[in-house]
């Protein structure tokens, strides 16, 4: 059982009760580090509107989707 989760952006690897930020759509998981920079087709700076997928948000998530 791991609660080694890694991020979708930066690829680092945190503990499970991290602070993450997470797309309510596609499900995009990244690190709070990476608010401000995770860049991808539908965002390119980073923010609260998902970088992967065209309408999703980010929310903050304690819980991990296994
Ligand atoms: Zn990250
Ligand atoms: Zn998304």
């Amino acid at each position: 059982m791991s609660y080694i989760v890694g991020c979708q952006n930066c690829k680092k690897e945190y503990t499970r009760n991290w602070s993450w930020m997470m797309c309510d759509q596609c499900y995009f998981r990244i690190c709070r580090n990476c608010l401000n920079k995770h860049t991808g087709k539908y965002a390119l700076n980073g923010g609260f509107k998902c970088s992967q997928c065209e309408t999703g948000r980010l929310q903050v998530t304690e819980l991990i989707l296994t």
